[in-house]
Order: structure tokens, then sequence, then C-alpha cells
């Protein structure tokens, strides 16, 4: 939870880097379906990633760390809602929380 129920964004841009291992950009976006929460690709450069949200989901600071987290637990775990894709997802949502939410 955000203090004031503030989305800390600068601070989860900065604890999605440290997770990435790579340069993280987070952007916000009217354009995605409403089915859509967010997508996650590499940028362009090759040197990073660039996190979508769509805005209709990225309003509550727990809306935002739960995609925030589906996201990068894609990262290891590309394009599958595994079992291993889930229990990471869980343990970046617990840590975004932790340490994004204060
Ligand atoms: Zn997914």
């Amino acid at each position: 939870m955000g203090r004031h129920g503030q989305v800390l964004w600068i601070r989860l841009k900065k604890i999605a880097e440290e997770i990435a291992g790579s340069p993280v950009e987070i952007h916000i976006s009217t354009q995605l379906s409403d089915d859509i929460r967010g997508a996650i690709v590499k940028s362009e450069d090759g040197n990073g990633i660039e996190i979508l949200l769509n805005a209709r989901w990225a309003k509550k600071p727990e809306d935002v760390h739960q995609t925030l987290a589906h996201e990068l637990a894609h990262l290891k775990h590309p394009n599958i809602h595994s079992k291993e894709w889930d229990a990471e997802a869980k343990r970046i949502l617990k840590y975004l929380e932790m340490k994004g939410g204060e």
C-alpha cells in the first residue's frame, strides 16, 4: 500500500531495475485493450526493458504492484503463466509491497 494511496513511480522504477538488472522505463498507456493490464518488452536500443501499464489498471498502488510483479516475472518465465512464473510473480509482489509502498 502506498502512503496516502499514492503510487511511488520512481521508487518502483528503481526496484524494477534492481530486479531486471537493467534499465527499466515504465509507460502508462491508454492504447491497450481493456483486458490487458500490462506488457513487457525489450527496449529498442536493446539495453533495457520497457513496461507498459494499462491506464485503466494503473491507479491504485496495489494494482500497479500486482501488474508490475506479473510483468517482471515474465523476464524469467516468458509467455506462459506456469507454476514457476506464479511463484516468481508472488515473490516479486511481496518485494514490491515491502520496498515500494512505504
Ligand atoms: Zn502474463
